[in-house]
């Protein structure tokens, strides 16, 4: 083996709660002393992008803008400009599906979460009435909104270009064998030494059906899973994601779990979320078709008349 080979001893593993989830590092170094200021280096750029991008902080700038921009162009940071063009894109591409300005129908159903009760027909219709990607506009470094009280939420994005952003951060400090875990998406540098890559459980579906978890090795690569195994709501017998489908004004009903694996966060994240609503949209193959267009791979687990089906492309 090489020197390259043998470079970093010793594994490192951190965690630091960020954008409502615990955020985990893990590197190989030979100098802790070094890998420790880099990944608090890389623990503050996800800080710092949570002050950007996130919807929870008032005074974030996503939050702000909501306010500022109305009928104006608004400068914005690269970050948000970077999170919204992807955002934009996917939603051109989705004609909808993926849509950054549902925050109003998102928060009526986070609120049902809380308490269990179904949002009213007329609060869904007054929160629909301030959404709709074609309402905001991007153009050089600046943004625009159409509508007041328009809310923009990037939780099915923020998370994965935390993840990539977190990455480069370590690599640009030298330890480019690391991965940054922030709950469902992940990034993976370079392989641990001596190994082929970082091993990474996704859930599956075997033959007969049965759940299992797939074990998959990576690098230089990204994962990211979208589904309803944590965040759902169960009213009235029937269960509804986090995940909103805008056609329908609900969370999504259907039992789904997608997985993405591309090069970039920024991309299985936003693609994973979108999957899963144009998987109950237009069904599975329509959304690994989505997802091959952007040039990733997927899996879907879907149950369908009782009984788990796996796509895959
Ligand atoms: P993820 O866990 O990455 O699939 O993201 C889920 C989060 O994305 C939700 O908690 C909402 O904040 C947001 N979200 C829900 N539905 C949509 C949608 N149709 N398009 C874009 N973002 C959404
Ligand atoms: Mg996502």
């Amino acid at each position: 083996m090489g020197a390259a080979a043998l470079q970093g001893s010793e594994r490192i593993e951190a965690l630091e709660p960020h954008m409502g989830t615990m955020f985990r590092i893990v590197l190989y170094a030979d100098d802790p002393g070094a890998a420790h200021v880099a990944i608090r280096a890389a623990f503050d750029r996800v800080g710092e992008l949570d002050s950007e991008l996130s919807d929870y902080i008032p005074e974030s700038e996503l939050n702000r803008v909501c306010e500022t921009a109305v009928g104006r162009d608004v400068r914005i940071s690269d970050d948000l400009n970077t999170v919204l063009r992807a955002s934009q894109s996917l939603a051109d591409r989705t004609d909808g599906a993926f849509d950054v300005t549902l925050g109003p129908v998102i928060r009526l159903w986070r609120s049902a979460r809380q308490t269990g009760q179904l949002p009213t027909a007329d609060a869904l219709a007054e929160a629909a009435a301030r959404t709709g990607y074609r309402h905001l506009h991007l153009g050089t470094g600046v943004i625009r909104l159409d509508l007041p009280d328009m809310q923009l939420d990037l939780g099915a994005i923020a998370k994965g270009y935390a993840a990539d952003e977190g990455l480069r951060v370590l690599r640009d400090h030298g330890f480019p064998r690391a991965l940054v875990a922030a709950s469902g998406d992940i990034a993976f540098g370079d392989a641990p030494p001596g190994k082929a890559g970082w091993e990474t459980g996704v859930d599956s579906i075997n033959a007969s059906s049965e759940a299992f978890t797939e074990v998959l090795t990576l690098h230089n690569a990204a994962i990211s899973t979208s589904g309803d195994t944590e965040q759902y709501v169960e009213i009235g017998g029937v269960r509804y994601s986090h995940i909103v489908n805008p056609k329908t004004g609900a969370g999504l009903t259907q039992r789904i779990g997608v997985t993405v694996i591309a090069a970039r966060g920024i991309d299985t994240d936003e693609l994973s979320t979108a999957a899963s609503v144009i998987t109950e949209q237009a069904g599975p193959a329509a959304a690994l078709a989505l997802i091959e267009q952007a040039g990733a791979h997927g899996m879907i687990v879907l149950q369908a008349g009782g009984e788990w089906k796996k796509y895959a492309r």
